[in-house]
């Protein structure tokens, strides 16, 4: 139950602390269906915070906390990217902005597709991570964090017209596709952002 001195909240709004169309349609459909009634930090004209953190999580905590002091609302935060293991992790939490900034999807395939040119099959692993935090207000002392990841392989060559960011070089062995050619429901169904969602939404049911 909350404090008595912790400031109410509407807890069928929430603002979602990204400006990336892609994400936030795809927060969207697994939201607004369970009745909450979602906006995006564009809609409170809340500018992006600079991602000063070394983890997916003090990422996710800043922009969370920006979002909710910006807007008076709970805020969801994700931060997520793909860390290959012949790149030594990388592109990681700079995933958006791997090509430079401002963040170009198509830049950065490009920039993996040469970085990965020389790596042989069977060494090229991937993982996407995301970490969702949920705010009820900016000074929230107990943050809801998630944290899930999804295994896959980097293509050689693009596949499919789904998705957005890496999906089209995302391949998925056990759905002989890569991400980009799955359904929207499919990948909300599989994806570490899908499945962080659940987890933090029954969280939130049973907080
Ligand atoms: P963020 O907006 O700072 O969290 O950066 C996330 C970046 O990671 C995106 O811009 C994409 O480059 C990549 N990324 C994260 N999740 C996905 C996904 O589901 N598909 C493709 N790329 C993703």
């Amino acid at each position: 139950m909350s404090s008595q001195t912790e400031p109410q909240t509407d807890d069928r709004s929430l603002v979602i602390a990204s400006n990336n169309a892609g994400k936030l349609r795809e927060f969207r459909s697994l939201l607004e269906p369970l009745g909450l009634s979602v906006s995006s930090q564009a809609d409170h004209a809340i500018s992006a915070v600079e991602e000063t953190g070394l983890t997916f999580v003090e990422n996710a905590l800043l922009k969370a906390r920006a979002a909710s002091a910006g807007s008076g609302l709970p805020a969801l935060a994700d931060d997520s990217g793909l860390a290959v293991e012949a790149l030594g992790g990388a592109p990681g939490i700079y995933s958006a902005r791997y090509a430079g900034e401002p963040s170009d999807d198509e830049a950065n395939n490009r920039k993996l597709l040469e970085a990965m040119s020389e790596v042989p099959e069977g060494y090229r692993g991937a993982r996407y991570h995301c970490v969702l935090v949920h705010l009820r207000h900016p000074e929230d002392p107990v943050p809801i964090i998630v944290h899930c990841d999804w295994a896959g392989e980097i293509l050689s060559l693009p596949r499919g017209e789904g998705g957005f960011g890496y999906d089209p070089l995302f391949w998925l062995p056990e759905q002989g596709m890569s991400v980009a050619e799955l359904t929207p429901a499919l990948k909300n169904r599989l994806s570490h952002r899908g499945r962080a969602l659940a987890t933090l939404v029954e969280r939130l049911r049973t907080s």
